[in-house]
């Protein structure tokens, strides 16, 4: 049994947001893998819950005429995965929530319940940092764009208001077109396994396809909240791909520009050496998939 005061099923933004600023302990449920685990624990307990699971709008990915990608914070793991915009345009995206719980969990898991919930281990924060997600909130004032670099303000906290909603993601076409990248997670097994550490690399190649353009490098569980190595980015731009320094470049310098810390899971010193080695090998894989032309856009 979950401790709940009201359940209310919003039919539309207008009416969630409606709903969140009449009841103050109100929390929005999309999947509710996140919401009923820690309802389970006794941590929320008679709160009231606004779900936001059959507001049609809130689902699916969709492509504006400029290129802009929409993604719908209420599209679950397995439907990012498969759609056909996501595997042309950032399949890197769909692999790293593919990485996410088991096949459940990825049928009722949504990337807006990933954001929002403003974990540093998400599966999807290393890689919607580098590209440059805008988060889109709606409340009773109107809507605003916050980019993701600027959306989390601390474990488990974000710049999102108690009656806003994340109404969708937005991916600007200079934010993925030309790029090829490689999420990589390590956890002690496969799967139903939280991040220990989880590493973006995207680089976009010049057209011969033998130098770095451009390098973007996200991590999640490298600091308390999901960050972006744009020091380490800025030396890799430029640099010959069959450079085989470039390893050992992104290898010592990332190391500067994270602060993890300890936890059950692992010692800071075994985390800063798979800060280290992840990012190596996605650089490794985001070449070798721009050089072979790439499966991304
Ligand atoms: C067994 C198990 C395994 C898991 N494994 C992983 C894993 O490997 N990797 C991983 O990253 N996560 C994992 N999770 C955590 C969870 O599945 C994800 O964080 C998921 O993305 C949460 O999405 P949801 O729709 O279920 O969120 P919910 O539980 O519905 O909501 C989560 C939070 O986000 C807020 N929220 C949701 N949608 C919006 C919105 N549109 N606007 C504003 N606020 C919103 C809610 O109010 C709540 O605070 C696991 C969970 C379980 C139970």
């Amino acid at each position: 049994m979950y401790d709940i005061s009201n359940y209310f099923e919003a039919r539309s933004v207008e009416d969630a947001i409606r709903l969140l600023q009449e009841h103050e302990d109100a929390e929005i449920i999309s999947g509710g893998t996140d919401v009923l685990v820690k309802l389970r624990s006794g941590k929320g307990a008679g709160e009231t819950l606004v779900s936001i699971h059959e507001i049609p709008e809130l689902h699916g990915v969709d492509r504006l005429l400029d290129g802009t990608l929409v993604l719908g914070p209420a599209t679950c793991f397995t439907d990012l995965t498969n759609d056909p915009i996501i595997q042309e345009c950032i399949p890197y995206l769909g692999e790293a929530v593919d990485t996410v719980g088991g096949p459940q969990i990825r049928n009722m898991g949504t990337i807006g319940g990933n954001v929002c919930n403003g974990a540093t281990s998400a599966d999807s924060a290393a890689t919607m940092q580098t590209l440059n997600a805008i988060v889109v909130l709606q409340g009773p004032d109107g809507t605003r764009e916050v980019p993701v670099t600027e959306f989390y303000t601390g474990p488990g906290r974000t710049v999102r208001e108690h009656a806003e909603v994340c109404i969708a993601f937005l991916i600007r076409p200079e934010d993925y077109q030309g790029f090829t990248g490689c999420y990589m997670k390590y956890g002690k097994r496969a799967s139903m396994e939280i991040a220990t550490l989880g590493c973006c690399v995207r680089v976009k190649l010049s057209e011969d396809k033998k130098t770095i353009e451009e390098a973007r490098i996200g991590y999640g569980v490298a600091a308390p909240t999901p960050i972006r190595c744009r020091n380490t980015e800025a030396l890799l731009a430029g640099k010959s791909v069959d450079d085989p320094q470039i390893y050992d470049l992104i290898g010592e310098h990332v190391l500067e520009e994270v602060n993890p810390r300890s936890s059950w899971r692992a010692s800071k010193e075994f985390r800063m050496q798979l800060i280290s080695e992840l990012a190596k090998r996605a650089l490794k894989e985001a070449i070798a998939r721009g050089k072979d032309g790439g499966k991304d856009a």
